[in-house]
Protein backbone atom coordinates (compact mmCIF):
# COMPACT_ATOMS: atom_id res chain seq x y z
CA UNK A 1 0.00 0.00 0.00
CA UNK A 2 1.47 3.25 -1.01
CA UNK A 3 0.52 6.98 -0.64
CA UNK A 4 1.48 7.60 -4.24
CA UNK A 5 2.60 4.64 -7.14
CA UNK A 6 4.30 4.69 -10.48
CA UNK A 7 1.61 3.39 -12.48
CA UNK A 8 -0.06 5.95 -14.33
CA UNK A 9 -3.81 5.45 -14.03
CA UNK A 10 -4.02 5.72 -10.47
CA UNK A 11 -2.44 8.21 -7.66
CA UNK A 12 -2.50 5.61 -4.87
CA UNK A 13 -2.61 1.73 -3.88
CA UNK A 14 -4.40 0.55 -0.98
CA UNK A 15 -3.68 -3.39 -0.09
CA UNK A 16 -6.60 -4.92 1.94
CA UNK A 17 -5.39 -7.59 0.82
CA UNK A 18 -1.92 -9.54 -0.45
CA UNK A 19 -1.45 -12.79 -2.49
CA UNK A 20 -3.31 -14.56 -5.10
CA UNK A 21 -3.42 -17.37 -7.49
CA UNK A 22 -2.90 -17.53 -11.48
CA UNK A 23 -6.46 -17.62 -13.43
CA UNK A 24 -5.02 -16.61 -17.25
CA UNK A 25 -2.11 -16.06 -19.28
CA UNK A 26 -2.27 -12.50 -18.39
CA UNK A 27 -1.16 -13.51 -14.75
CA UNK A 28 1.45 -15.30 -16.06
CA UNK A 29 4.18 -13.06 -15.50
CA UNK A 30 2.14 -11.48 -12.80
CA UNK A 31 4.93 -8.39 -11.49
CA UNK A 32 2.86 -8.73 -7.91
CA UNK A 33 3.91 -12.41 -7.52
CA UNK A 34 7.52 -11.92 -8.55
CA UNK A 35 7.69 -9.00 -6.26
CA UNK A 36 6.24 -10.67 -3.31
CA UNK A 37 8.11 -14.19 -3.54
CA UNK A 38 11.07 -12.32 -3.73
CA UNK A 39 10.82 -12.24 0.43
CA UNK A 40 9.39 -15.66 1.21
CA UNK A 41 10.81 -16.60 4.21
CA UNK A 42 12.34 -13.40 5.52
CA UNK A 43 11.39 -13.23 9.28
CA UNK A 44 9.16 -9.98 10.02
CA UNK A 45 9.18 -8.81 6.40
CA UNK A 46 5.77 -7.80 4.88
CA UNK A 47 5.53 -10.52 2.39
CA UNK A 48 7.35 -13.15 4.39
CA UNK A 49 4.63 -15.58 3.38
CA UNK A 50 5.63 -14.70 -0.38
CA UNK A 51 2.27 -14.33 -2.28
CA UNK A 52 -0.08 -16.15 -0.21
CA UNK A 53 -3.36 -14.77 0.28
CA UNK A 54 -3.54 -12.75 3.54
CA UNK A 55 -6.08 -10.99 4.75
CA UNK A 56 -4.46 -7.10 6.14
CA UNK A 57 -7.18 -6.09 8.63
CA UNK A 58 -4.35 -3.13 10.32
CA UNK A 59 -4.55 -1.86 6.56
CA UNK A 60 -8.84 -1.42 6.16
CA UNK A 61 -8.97 1.97 7.62
CA UNK A 62 -5.97 3.55 5.89
CA UNK A 63 -7.84 5.70 3.62
CA UNK A 64 -10.18 7.06 5.87
CA UNK A 65 -6.91 8.87 7.54
CA UNK A 66 -6.17 10.20 3.68
CA UNK A 67 -7.88 13.82 3.64
CA UNK A 68 -6.58 14.64 0.35
CA UNK A 69 -8.58 13.23 -2.45
CA UNK A 70 -7.31 10.85 -4.68
CA UNK A 71 -7.95 8.36 -7.11
CA UNK A 72 -6.97 4.65 -5.29
CA UNK A 73 -6.16 1.75 -7.46
CA UNK A 74 -7.40 -1.01 -4.59
CA UNK A 75 -5.83 -4.72 -4.19
CA UNK A 76 -2.75 -3.77 -6.64
CA UNK A 77 -1.38 -6.44 -4.97
CA UNK A 78 -3.98 -9.19 -4.78
CA UNK A 79 -7.42 -9.83 -6.38
CA UNK A 80 -10.03 -8.89 -4.03
CA UNK A 81 -12.44 -11.19 -5.45
CA UNK A 82 -10.24 -14.15 -4.92
CA UNK A 83 -12.16 -17.00 -3.59
CA UNK A 84 -10.33 -16.78 -0.55
CA UNK A 85 -10.85 -13.73 0.44
CA UNK A 86 -14.14 -13.99 3.16
CA UNK A 87 -17.30 -11.97 1.86
CA UNK A 88 -17.34 -10.19 5.06
CA UNK A 89 -13.56 -8.99 4.41
CA UNK A 90 -14.93 -7.53 1.21
CA UNK A 91 -17.82 -5.95 2.47
CA UNK A 92 -15.36 -4.11 4.85
CA UNK A 93 -13.59 -2.78 1.92
CA UNK A 94 -16.83 -1.59 0.40
CA UNK A 95 -17.92 0.02 3.50
CA UNK A 96 -14.99 1.60 3.98
CA UNK A 97 -15.31 3.12 0.28
CA UNK A 98 -18.94 4.23 1.03
CA UNK A 99 -16.99 6.51 4.20
CA UNK A 100 -14.75 8.01 2.02
CA UNK A 101 -16.28 9.63 -0.96
CA UNK A 102 -13.68 11.85 -1.41
CA UNK A 103 -11.61 9.02 -2.94
CA UNK A 104 -12.28 7.50 -6.36
CA UNK A 105 -11.83 3.51 -5.87
CA UNK A 106 -10.58 1.58 -8.43
CA UNK A 107 -11.18 -2.47 -8.30
CA UNK A 108 -10.11 -4.65 -10.81
CA UNK A 109 -10.30 -7.99 -10.99
CA UNK A 110 -9.81 -11.28 -12.91
CA UNK A 111 -12.87 -12.91 -11.19
CA UNK A 112 -15.77 -11.26 -12.49
CA UNK A 113 -18.07 -13.77 -11.63
CA UNK A 114 -17.58 -13.59 -7.82
CA UNK A 115 -17.88 -9.68 -8.49
CA UNK A 116 -21.04 -10.00 -10.24
CA UNK A 117 -22.83 -12.49 -7.51
CA UNK A 118 -22.01 -10.56 -4.46
CA UNK A 119 -22.18 -7.03 -5.76
CA UNK A 120 -25.83 -8.26 -7.12
CA UNK A 121 -26.65 -9.65 -3.87
CA UNK A 122 -29.22 -8.24 -1.61
CA UNK A 123 -27.16 -10.04 1.44
CA UNK A 124 -24.14 -8.63 0.29
CA UNK A 125 -25.17 -4.99 0.28
CA UNK A 126 -26.75 -5.48 3.92
CA UNK A 127 -23.33 -6.71 5.16
CA UNK A 128 -21.17 -3.59 3.75
CA UNK A 129 -24.34 -1.61 5.79
CA UNK A 130 -23.36 -3.27 8.60
CA UNK A 131 -19.46 -3.07 8.03
CA UNK A 132 -20.13 0.55 7.76
CA UNK A 133 -22.04 1.20 10.61
CA UNK A 134 -19.69 -0.61 13.00
CA UNK A 135 -16.98 1.65 11.54
CA UNK A 136 -19.06 4.65 12.34
CA UNK A 137 -19.81 3.57 16.10
CA UNK A 138 -16.61 2.86 16.52
CA UNK A 139 -15.07 6.16 17.95
CA UNK A 140 -11.65 4.79 17.76
CA UNK A 141 -11.75 4.75 13.77
CA UNK A 142 -10.56 7.85 12.29
CA UNK A 143 -13.70 8.87 10.83
CA UNK A 144 -13.84 12.46 11.14
CA UNK A 145 -17.27 13.52 13.00
CA UNK A 146 -19.30 15.36 10.06
CA UNK A 147 -18.69 12.03 7.74
CA UNK A 148 -20.04 9.94 11.10
CA UNK A 149 -23.71 12.58 11.16
CA UNK A 150 -23.73 12.64 7.55
CA UNK A 151 -23.64 8.91 7.20
CA UNK A 152 -26.35 8.45 10.59
CA UNK A 153 -28.69 10.68 8.39
CA UNK A 154 -29.10 8.02 5.75
CA UNK A 155 -27.28 4.81 7.16
CA UNK A 156 -30.05 3.17 5.06
CA UNK A 157 -29.29 3.86 2.00
CA UNK A 158 -25.22 3.82 1.61
CA UNK A 159 -25.54 0.40 -0.54
CA UNK A 160 -29.02 1.07 -2.23
CA UNK A 161 -27.32 1.80 -5.49
CA UNK A 162 -23.72 1.41 -6.46
CA UNK A 163 -21.45 3.56 -4.63
CA UNK A 164 -20.73 6.71 -7.01
CA UNK A 165 -16.67 6.92 -6.61
CA UNK A 166 -16.31 2.77 -7.02
CA UNK A 167 -15.49 2.11 -10.84
CA UNK A 168 -15.20 -1.86 -11.32
CA UNK A 169 -12.46 -3.25 -14.00
CA UNK A 170 -12.13 -6.56 -15.54
CA UNK A 171 -9.12 -7.60 -16.81
CA UNK A 172 -8.98 -8.23 -20.59
CA UNK A 173 -5.78 -9.87 -22.12
CA UNK A 174 -7.02 -11.50 -25.35
CA UNK A 175 -10.81 -11.79 -26.78
CA UNK A 176 -11.49 -15.23 -24.96
CA UNK A 177 -11.21 -13.33 -21.86
CA UNK A 178 -13.18 -10.19 -23.14
CA UNK A 179 -16.03 -12.74 -24.11
CA UNK A 180 -15.99 -14.39 -20.78
CA UNK A 181 -15.36 -11.31 -18.41
CA UNK A 182 -16.87 -7.99 -19.99
CA UNK A 183 -20.44 -9.28 -20.31
CA UNK A 184 -20.42 -9.68 -16.49
CA UNK A 185 -19.08 -6.51 -15.58
CA UNK A 186 -21.79 -5.02 -17.84
CA UNK A 187 -23.58 -7.33 -15.77
CA UNK A 188 -22.70 -5.67 -12.24
CA UNK A 189 -23.90 -2.88 -10.78
CA UNK A 190 -21.84 0.20 -10.74
CA UNK A 191 -21.24 3.63 -11.25
CA UNK A 192 -18.42 3.39 -13.88
CA UNK A 193 -17.25 0.10 -15.71
CA UNK A 194 -13.66 0.03 -16.97
CA UNK A 195 -11.35 -2.66 -19.18
CA UNK A 196 -7.69 -3.64 -18.73
CA UNK A 197 -5.77 -4.81 -21.18
CA UNK A 198 -2.77 -5.51 -20.32
CA UNK A 199 -0.71 -6.99 -20.82
CA UNK A 200 -2.59 -7.45 -23.89
CA UNK A 201 -1.77 -10.79 -25.36
CA UNK A 202 -4.18 -10.59 -29.00
CA UNK A 203 -6.58 -8.44 -30.88
CA UNK A 204 -9.52 -7.60 -29.01
CA UNK A 205 -12.74 -6.45 -31.02
CA UNK A 206 -15.21 -4.43 -28.34
CA UNK A 207 -17.39 -3.07 -30.97
CA UNK A 208 -20.03 -4.66 -33.15
CA UNK A 209 -18.93 -8.23 -32.74
CA UNK A 210 -19.97 -11.45 -33.70
CA UNK A 211 -19.14 -13.46 -31.63
CA UNK A 212 -19.10 -17.37 -32.32
CA UNK A 213 -19.97 -19.99 -30.33
CA UNK A 214 -22.00 -23.10 -29.94
CA UNK A 215 -25.19 -20.82 -30.04
CA UNK A 216 -26.27 -18.01 -32.43
CA UNK A 217 -23.53 -15.64 -33.31
CA UNK A 218 -24.95 -11.86 -31.86
CA UNK A 219 -23.71 -8.71 -32.10
CA UNK A 220 -22.44 -6.92 -28.68
CA UNK A 221 -22.38 -3.82 -27.79
CA UNK A 222 -19.69 -3.28 -25.53
CA UNK A 223 -18.84 0.26 -26.36
CA UNK A 224 -22.33 1.59 -26.74
CA UNK A 225 -24.86 -0.39 -24.50
CA UNK A 226 -27.24 -2.38 -25.81
CA UNK A 227 -30.19 -0.68 -27.19
CA UNK A 228 -33.72 -1.19 -25.59
CA UNK A 229 -37.06 0.71 -23.99
CA UNK A 230 -36.50 2.97 -21.47
CA UNK A 231 -39.99 3.16 -18.74
CA UNK A 232 -42.87 4.19 -20.09
CA UNK A 233 -44.06 8.05 -18.79
CA UNK A 234 -46.70 10.69 -19.04
CA UNK A 235 -45.47 14.06 -20.07
CA UNK A 236 -47.03 16.87 -18.42
CA UNK A 237 -49.80 17.49 -21.81
CA UNK A 238 -50.92 13.79 -20.65
CA UNK A 239 -49.03 11.63 -23.53
CA UNK A 240 -47.94 8.41 -22.83
CA UNK A 241 -44.23 8.35 -23.97
CA UNK A 242 -41.41 6.00 -24.08
CA UNK A 243 -38.04 6.47 -25.19
CA UNK A 244 -35.00 4.34 -26.88
CA UNK A 245 -32.41 4.10 -24.23
CA UNK A 246 -28.79 2.05 -24.01
CA UNK A 247 -28.31 -0.37 -21.68
CA UNK A 248 -24.81 -0.32 -19.54
CA UNK A 249 -21.45 0.46 -21.38
CA UNK A 250 -17.86 -0.12 -20.99
CA UNK A 251 -16.59 3.96 -19.24
CA UNK A 252 -13.12 3.11 -20.18
CA UNK A 253 -10.66 1.52 -21.56
CA UNK A 254 -6.49 0.84 -20.04
CA UNK A 255 -4.31 -0.62 -22.24
CA UNK A 256 -0.52 -1.58 -22.35
CA UNK A 257 2.49 -4.03 -23.23
CA UNK A 258 3.96 -6.60 -20.59
CA UNK A 259 6.94 -5.69 -18.76
CA UNK A 260 9.54 -7.82 -16.50
CA UNK A 261 11.10 -10.63 -17.14
CA UNK A 262 9.67 -12.75 -19.68
CA UNK A 263 7.57 -10.05 -21.33
CA UNK A 264 5.79 -10.91 -24.50
CA UNK A 265 5.38 -8.25 -27.22
CA UNK A 266 2.43 -7.16 -28.61
CA UNK A 267 1.48 -5.76 -32.26
CA UNK A 268 1.05 -2.55 -32.39
CA UNK A 269 -2.08 -2.88 -34.17
CA UNK A 270 -3.83 -4.41 -31.07
CA UNK A 271 -3.25 -0.52 -29.37
CA UNK A 272 -4.29 1.22 -32.35
CA UNK A 273 -7.44 -0.60 -32.80
CA UNK A 274 -8.68 -0.67 -29.18
CA UNK A 275 -7.71 3.32 -29.35
CA UNK A 276 -9.82 3.34 -32.71
CA UNK A 277 -12.90 1.60 -31.48
CA UNK A 278 -13.49 4.00 -28.40
CA UNK A 279 -12.87 6.72 -30.38
CA UNK A 280 -15.48 5.98 -32.38
CA UNK A 281 -17.69 5.14 -29.56
CA UNK A 282 -16.39 8.00 -27.86
CA UNK A 283 -15.12 6.42 -25.18
CA UNK A 284 -11.64 7.43 -23.34
CA UNK A 285 -8.54 5.55 -24.07
CA UNK A 286 -5.69 4.90 -21.89
CA UNK A 287 -2.41 3.82 -23.27
CA UNK A 288 -0.21 2.95 -20.38
CA UNK A 289 2.84 1.70 -21.60
CA UNK A 290 4.20 -0.43 -24.79
CA UNK A 291 6.11 -2.73 -21.76
CA UNK A 292 9.40 -4.01 -22.19
CA UNK A 293 8.88 -4.16 -26.50
CA UNK A 294 8.61 -1.35 -28.90
CA UNK A 295 8.14 -1.11 -32.70
CA UNK A 296 11.25 -0.42 -34.24
CA UNK A 297 9.54 0.86 -37.41
CA UNK A 298 10.87 -1.37 -39.63
CA UNK A 299 8.75 -3.97 -41.56
CA UNK A 300 11.36 -6.77 -41.76
CA UNK A 301 11.81 -10.48 -43.71
CA UNK A 302 13.40 -12.90 -41.83
CA UNK A 303 14.19 -16.78 -41.58
CA UNK A 304 16.05 -17.00 -38.11
CA UNK A 305 15.10 -14.16 -35.37
CA UNK A 306 17.60 -11.88 -34.09
CA UNK A 307 18.41 -11.73 -30.26
CA UNK A 308 16.47 -8.97 -28.97
CA UNK A 309 14.02 -8.87 -31.58
CA UNK A 310 10.81 -10.24 -32.99
CA UNK A 311 8.60 -10.31 -35.75
CA UNK A 312 5.21 -9.94 -34.95
CA UNK A 313 1.83 -10.68 -36.44
CA UNK A 314 0.93 -11.44 -40.29
CA UNK A 315 2.97 -10.74 -43.21
CA UNK A 316 1.94 -6.67 -44.22
CA UNK A 317 2.91 -7.61 -48.44
CA UNK A 318 3.31 -10.06 -50.73
CA UNK A 319 7.15 -9.81 -50.02
CA UNK A 320 6.63 -11.77 -46.61
CA UNK A 321 7.55 -8.68 -44.74
CA UNK A 322 6.85 -8.08 -41.03
CA UNK A 323 6.33 -5.61 -37.95
CA UNK A 324 9.85 -5.74 -36.14
CA UNK A 325 9.75 -5.68 -32.25
CA UNK A 326 12.86 -4.89 -30.01
CA UNK A 327 13.44 -5.88 -26.62
CA UNK A 328 15.01 -1.74 -24.74
CA UNK A 329 13.26 -1.76 -21.92
CA UNK A 330 10.29 0.08 -20.42
CA UNK A 331 11.89 2.58 -20.18
CA UNK A 332 12.87 3.17 -23.24
CA UNK A 333 10.07 2.27 -24.97
CA UNK A 334 7.81 4.73 -23.45
CA UNK A 335 4.57 5.36 -23.99
CA UNK A 336 3.79 7.38 -26.85
CA UNK A 337 1.67 5.50 -29.42
CA UNK A 338 1.80 6.89 -32.83
CA UNK A 339 3.45 10.13 -31.43
CA UNK A 340 1.37 11.22 -28.89
CA UNK A 341 0.20 9.71 -25.10
CA UNK A 342 -3.11 8.73 -24.93
CA UNK A 343 -4.31 9.87 -21.05
CA UNK A 344 -8.24 10.27 -21.25
CA UNK A 345 -10.16 9.53 -17.94
CA UNK A 346 -14.12 8.55 -17.45
CA UNK A 347 -16.08 11.63 -16.50
CA UNK A 348 -16.80 10.52 -12.91
CA UNK A 349 -20.65 11.79 -13.08
CA UNK A 350 -21.93 7.76 -13.43
CA UNK A 351 -24.25 7.70 -16.82
S1 LIG B 1 -5.20 -12.12 -10.88
FE1 LIG B 1 -3.78 -10.38 -10.89
S2 LIG B 1 -2.76 -10.48 -8.89
FE2 LIG B 1 -3.71 -12.47 -9.25
S3 LIG B 1 -2.09 -13.71 -10.16
FE3 LIG B 1 -3.29 -12.83 -11.81
S4 LIG B 1 -2.18 -10.95 -12.37
FE4 LIG B 1 -1.46 -11.58 -10.33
Amino acid sequence: MSDTTTIEWTEATWNPVTGCTKVSPGCDHCYAETFAERWRGTPGHHFENGFDIQLRPERLLVPLRWKKPRRIFVNSMSDLFHDKVPDEHIARVFAVMALTPQHTYQVLTKRHGRMRALLSSFAFRQACEEAASAIVSDDATPVPQYRRDAYMRQWWSHFAKPLPNVWLGVSVEDQKRADIRIPALLDTPAAVRFLSCEPLLGPVDLFGLIVPGRGRPKLTYWLDGRPGWGAPHTTSTGLQMQSMETGPRIDWVIAGGESGRGARPAHPDWFRTLRDQCAHSNVPYFFKQWGEWAPTGALVIRNRPVPGSELVGDPVDNRGHRIEMRRIGKKAAGRALDGRHHDAFPATIPR
